[in-house]
């Protein structure tokens, strides 16, 4: 297959023909230059690397209603929510199902990956591994230990099966917790992450100390937090329509200038549908109707280049020959890129490239 029309990854956009073999990047160059002589498929459009999701709970995908409207603490936050006491009431296999329906739904659309805070300890963990098994979409599991006092035995045996930690917030954790939880992420080689500053405004010291690889949501963070987050060169996952639905947003505009590291997650598959792209179209628009512009591109990348680089895998953000790079096609006018990317994409305009020389695409 051809692509000629325009290239958006880690280097931004440029136009660019692309040529894709067994689901791979095989060639790429100046429009007008290839020399296939009309011999391959032609397709007008932008390619791009996979999207990951940089923050998701894909676990409560099994709730089938709408929310109460209660505080975000009330409702996802403490043990004794709404959440949590669905998690407790509905029975393993249910759970596993509706997990699996929430990742053929991501892998449809083309997502690649998903950063994923699962709760409920070791067995939280095994049981999003078995619903991922033989998904497209690679979950980063990010497990949370039950027992407090940290029962050092436990989060042994949950760093056994996870990639790491993902705690609610600094506040609800003593320091002691959280050092504790951090150095074992650290020796085992593993993911130290939490939510801060969602829901009240937290004092920096308290999740930037011991230093997490990840915060999330920092919807009420002032200017000097953020400037302390940037220099301690913490990435942030940023989650504008689970936001919304509290009257929040983060300050997306604050944070490019800044040049934070941003990456784009959907939160509780209780809110939001896991898709990034819808994700990508509200941030766009919730921006603008704060009058807090942020640049198309700036978004693009927090949903198709930080992540990968997050996850220690820069090359896959990559379109170029011999790229792991699983590139989608999007057909969408090539002008503008980003612009493209940020607002306009469904499942519909995708072009899923055959992985295999003697397969079909969509
Ligand atoms: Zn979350």
């Amino acid at each position: 297959m051809l692509v000629e029309g325009a290239i958006f990854d880690a280097d931004g956009p440029r136009p660019a023909y692309v040529r894709i073999r067994a689901g791979k990047v095989f060639e790429t160059g100046q429009v007008g230059t290839d020399g296939t002589r009309g011999r391959v498929r032609r397709v007008r459009g932008i390619v791009l690397p996979s999207p990951v999701n940089g923050h998701t709970h894909l676990g409560d995908a099994v709730s089938v209603r709408e929310p109460p409207r209660e505080s975000v603490d009330r409702l996802v936050g403490t043990p004794a929510s709404y959440k949590f006491r669905l998690l407790r009431d509905t029975p393993r296999t249910v759970k596993r199902r509706a997990i699996r329906v929430a990742l053929r739904g991501m892998a449809r659309e083309g997502i690649a990956g998903a950063i994923d805070f699962r709760e409920e300890g070791r067995p939280g963990v095994e049981l999003l591994r078995e619903a991922a098994r033989g998904s497209p979409v690679r979950v980063v599991a990010l497990g949370r230990p039950l027992a407090r006092p940290i029962d050092t035995a436990e989060l042994r045996a949950l760093l056994e099966v996870s990639d790491g930690i993902g705690l609610s917030s600094a506040r609800e954790e003593s320091e002691g917790s959280r050092r504790t939880i951090a150095r074992a992420c650290r020796s085992a080689g593993k993911r130290y992450a939490l939510h801060a500053s969602e829901a009240t405004h937290e004092r920096t010291e308290a999740y930037l100390e011991p230093r997490p690889d990840l915060l999330v949501h920092l919807a009420k963070a002032s200017r000097d937090d953020l400037v302390a987050v940037r220099d301690e060169g913490v990435p942030v996952a940023v989650c504008p329509r689970a936001n919304a639905l509290f009257g929040r947003q983060p300050d997306l505009r604050t944070m490019e200038r800044l040049g934070l590291t941003v990456l784009l997650g959907s939160d509780n598959a209780m809110l939001e549908r896991p898709s990034i792209w819808r994700e990508l179209e509200f941030a766009y628009t919730a921006t603008r109707l704060l009058g807090r512009d942020v640049s198309a591109e700036f978004l693009a990348r927090a949903a198709l280049v930080a992540p990968w680089e997050w996850l220690g895998r820069p090359r896959d953000a990559r379109i170029e020959a011999g790229s792991p790079a699983r590139p989608l096609v999007l057909r969408l006018p090539p002008e503008d890129p980003a612009y493209q990317i940020a607002t306009r994409v469904t499942e519909h305009v995708m072009v899923r490239p055959p992985t295999s020389l003697g397969g079909t695409s969509r």
